[in-house]
């Protein structure tokens, strides 16, 4: 068996995707997935640039919402589908992220670490100047300034999004480079009750491991954590359900014997 529920993915309601909403929920049917869960983008207060005017990633939650309604109307009898969000986490906007997360019926939020300390690692200039790791080290400790003063969420995304796009990448990074401020994130999160997700978009961008890699994982499922989504991150149908066999497998390597579903922002665990 392999996973079956893709638990973060966008369509057109995100500033960064063009995909009906009708062709993901179509490959996720065409993969023999259980569920899937629209998590659009909500950044506040996103850099803004010559491709990200103002407001690009900010969610029309209203029509985002219709638009879900719609689709459930039509596809709900063939598969669970999920109203979702990703909310991009800054210190400044725990208020306004977390009158957001209350103004919709939401199954599930991601919340995600995109912007840190003002910039987006996703561009080369928050390497500029400095060591790998010294870049690595400000994004690890900027999510724990989220988790601090954030918690209308319940799982947090992609952990270690910055080894995307570091100029070595995953050379020089591992678990035990930085085992204070992951040791100190994955207990923060339990205390909370929230979970993290293993995103398979690092291994369909080429990386050797998901995000978190696998060493985090593992460290989570030691430390007691429990609650586990797996999400394609796709912004295209081709990568709906993308390495969920994979998933599986590093799922169990892991420790893990179930993975989560969120609907209405409670968990239900399925069975590897
Ligand atoms: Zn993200
Ligand atoms: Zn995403």
């Amino acid at each position: 068996m392999t996973v079956r529920a893709d638990l973060h993915m966008h369509s057109s309601f995100s500033g960064d995707s063009d995909t009906p909403m009708d062709e993901m929920i179509r490959a996720g049917l065409s993969r023999g997935l259980t569920h899937i869960c629209f998590t659009e983008h909500m950044d506040l207060d996103y850099p803004v640039s010559s491709e990200t005017p103002p407001g690009f990633f900010e969610l029309d939650g209203d029509a985002y919402r219709r638009a879900f309604l719609g689709c459930r109307e039509h596809w709900g009898e063939h598969i669970g589908l999920l109203f979702g969000v990703e909310l991009g986490l800054q210190p400044h906007l725990a208020q306004a992220n977390a009158r957001f997360a209350r103004s919709y019926e939401f199954d599930m939020i991601i919340g995600s670490s995109h912007v840190c300390h003002g910039k987006d690692p996703y561009y080369p200039s928050f390497f500029e100047g400095r060591s790998q790791e010294e870049a690595y080290r400000e994004y690890f400790t900027s999510i724990l300034e989220n988790i601090r003063v954030f918690s209308e969420f319940d799982v947090y995304g992609h952990l270690d999004y910055v080894v995307r796009y570091g100029p070595r990448r995953e050379q020089g990074y591992s678990y035990a480079a930085y085992r204070e401020l992951f040791d100190a994130i994955l207990t923060a999160l339990i205390q909370k009750g929230k979970g993290i997700e293993l995103n398979t978009g690092g291994l369909s961008g080429g990386l050797r491991e998901p995000h978190p890699c696998l060493e985090v994982l593992r460290r989570y499922r030691e430390l007691g954590g429990e609650i586990l989504t797996v999400g394609s991150d796709a912004h295209t149908p081709d990568r709906v359900g993308g390495f969920f066999d994979r998933a599986r497998e590093i799922l169990e390597a892991c420790g893990f014997r179930y993975y989560t579903v969120f609907e209405k922002r409670k968990p239900i665990f399925i069975p590897l």
